[in-house]
């Protein structure tokens, strides 16, 4: 199952620019609030299942159309150098514990295709698979960890590496947090219509160019470790997002270092996800 936002509404994509709205087919049942299905998922998954698709009405859609499956989660955690040769690549070491962990503040959530506004700096790209929490809790044992997950969903942490680097202790959660900075999308794929969640290709192009190719194999903490270490501390809610991390072949690992400028158009992807695609301006 797809979940998806299209115009502040929850629909669930049943085919290519086609969907059927979840208010109006479950007869008021589920809300139309895409946030708050996460709440709701077992139930929501079991209805669906039983739902006669072929009969209902549906609606079209183009990508531009759609906002952030996940338009506000209560917590948005990311994860950095959770990939091997990411973390050597920016010198930054293989962490022996829990990778460093930030937010990205929920106002840089924006939907799966869009124009990004350049703020002032260096801005960078990182593909990431997101995880959206269905069942929350404190104390996630990792065997029992997916169960916990609704579903996947692409996301783009993009980084502005000036502001994120500067002064004494650095500032990973502004750096990443300017307006546009966490494009998602372009649906949340319910876990079970996913082979293998720890084995998925991902990639990020620039104009044509593959930046980075990874698998989330390489994740240094896979995502049950991660659920159950996070969860140790801070209770997860229905909602809650979290970022990954981020395969080899960011801009600030290059020599020369290498960021985003207007014009350049990023389309990161996720093997049995889907794709979201930005394009970068000017103010
Ligand atoms: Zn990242």
């Amino acid at each position: 199952m797809r979940v998806a936002n299209l115009q502040g509404r929850l629909v669930v994509v049943i085919g290519d620019g086609t969907a059927v709205d979840v208010e109006q087919a479950s007869a008021g049942r589920f809300s139309a609030d895409p946030q708050a299905v996460y709440a709701q998922w077992s139930e929501f998954r079991e209805w669906w299942g039983a739902f006669d698709a072929s009969a209902a009405s549906t609606v079209t859609f183009v990508p531009t159309d759609l906002g952030s499956p996940v338009p506000a989660p209560r917590q948005l955690l990311a994860i950095g150098l959770n990939y091997r040769e990411h973390a050597n690549e920016v010198g930054m070491g293989i962490p022996d514990g829990l990778p460093p962990v930030f937010t990205k503040f929920v106002s840089s959530l924006t939907g799966p295709d869009v124009d990004v506004v350049l703020p002032e700096g260096d801005v960078d790209w990182e593909v990431e698979l997101a995880v959206v929490i269905g069942q929350g809790g404190r104390n996630i044992d990792r065997a029992d960890a997916w169960n916990h997950v609704a579903g996947l969903t692409v996301a783009q942490d993009l980084s502005e590496r000036v502001l994120q680097m500067s002064g004494p202790s650095p500032q990973f959660s502004l750096g990443k947090s300017h307006d546009g900075f966490c494009p998602m999308g372009p649906w949340v794929v319910s876990v079970d219509e996913i082979d293998d969640p720890e084995a998925l290709r991902l990639t990020c192009v620039a104009d044509g160019e593959t930046l980075q190719d990874g698998t989330t194999a390489e994740m240094i903490v896979p995502v049950p470790v991660l659920i159950e270490r996070l969860s140790a501390v801070v209770e997860l809610y229905p909602g809650d997002v979290i970022l990954s991390g981020t395969p080899a072949g960011v801009g600030f690992g290059r020599s020369p270092r290498r960021y985003l400028h207007a014009g350049t158009e990023l389309v990161s992807a996720i093997e049995g996800i889907g794709e979201i695609r930005q394009r970068f301006v000017t103010a």
